[in-house]
């Protein structure tokens, strides 16, 4: 595989195009926005310069990574010559099923077509595709150039052959590969999850505030971040739908979102990406603002 195409250059996209770029590939990063490109640029090239700071690559390996890229807002240029196709755009299932009805028309018929989705059904995906068996679900993980894991999800018809090529991809981009089959949440957000919604609803019943439920976790758990505070980071309206998919999946009352996360969201308080969540971000920024003055 040489030709890989990222759909979407998000928050997940760009670092998948990163990713991809620094070991080697060439990169089609294709976007609806033109804004996004811009900002995902941008950011890939900050991430760079943070690495060449650090001294874990050149200034020649930021300039060979930043030139395997290109961006694009055509689809179908940006996928003809793809070996492979990740698809990171926003988490809704007609969107997606859209690139994908689309990607299938325009990529070569031997293109493996990959979703880096949270929590959409690979085997849903597929089934609007002529070629389910290429179809698989390479769920990376934020921050994607820093992150060691991807978990990749067989659909009900994704073949083994295609799973082999994934694995050796994900080594091939120093990752660790972990095979997982096609239900609600996979692994990651079926654990991860729950756990989140059960901090949400300890601290919905007042047994312990915000600050203390995340220091039992840090400290107790050995968490980088307590639950809470890494709700704030994934975002609450993603942790609800997450929570939804898993609830109306399994249909067991387990995965009942708390209702203090579904009132958080109804009101916008969406965690770091609005300033404000079960942290306020907008206070803490003000802060930082009036301590520089005095620095
Ligand atoms: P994001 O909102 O940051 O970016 C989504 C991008 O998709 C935007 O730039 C948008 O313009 C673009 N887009 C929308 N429709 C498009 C279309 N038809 N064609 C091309 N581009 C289109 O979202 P994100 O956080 O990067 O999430 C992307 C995917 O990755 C989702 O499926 C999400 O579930 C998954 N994911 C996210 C995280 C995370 O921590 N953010 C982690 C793992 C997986």
């Amino acid at each position: 595989m040489k030709n890989i195409t990222v759909i979407g250059a998000g928050t997940m996209g760009n670092g998948i195009a990163h990713t991809f770029a620094q070991s080697g590939y060439q990169v089609n990063l294709m976007d609806v926005s033109e804004v996004s490109l811009e900002k995902a640029i941008n950011t890939i090239t900050k991430n760079l310069d943070r690495m060449v700071a650090k001294g874990k690559i050149s200034e020649a390996d930021k300039s060979t990574t930043l030139g395997n890229i290109a961006t694009k807002t055509d689809l179908k240029a940006s996928v003809e010559n793809a070996d492979l196709v990740v698809e990171a755009a926003t988490e809704n299932v007609e969107i997606k099923l859209n690139i994908f009805r689309q990607v299938d028309e325009y990529a070569k018929p031997e293109a493996i077509l990959a979703s880096n989705t949270s929590s959409i059904s690979i085997t849903k995906i597929g089934a609007v595709t002529s070629r389910p068996e290429k179809v698989i679900g390479m769920h990376f993980m934020n921050p994607v150039p820093i992150m060691k894991l991807v978990e990749y999800i067989k659909g009900y018809s994704t073949s083994q052959e295609v799973c082999d090529q994934i694995t050796t991809l994900s080594k091939n981009l120093n990752k660790i590969p972990v095979e997982v089959n096609d239900y609600p949440g996979f692994v990651a957000n079926r654990i991860l999850m729950p756990m989140i919604n059960e901090a949400i609803i300890t601290l919905f019943e007042g047994v312990a505030g915000v600050a203390e439920i995340d220091t039992v976790m840090k400290l107790g758990m050995a968490h980088p971040m307590g639950p809470l505070q890494l709700a704030d980071f994934i975002g609450l309206d993603v942790c609800l739908s997450i929570l939804n998919v898993l609830h109306d999946g399994f249909g067991n009352p387990k995965y009942a979102p708390c209702p203090l996360l579904v009132n958080m969201v109804t009101a916008g308080k969406l965690g770091i990406k609005s300033g404000e969540g079960f942290y306020d971000y907008a206070e803490s920024r003000k802060a930082e603002k009036v301590s520089s003055q005095f620095s």
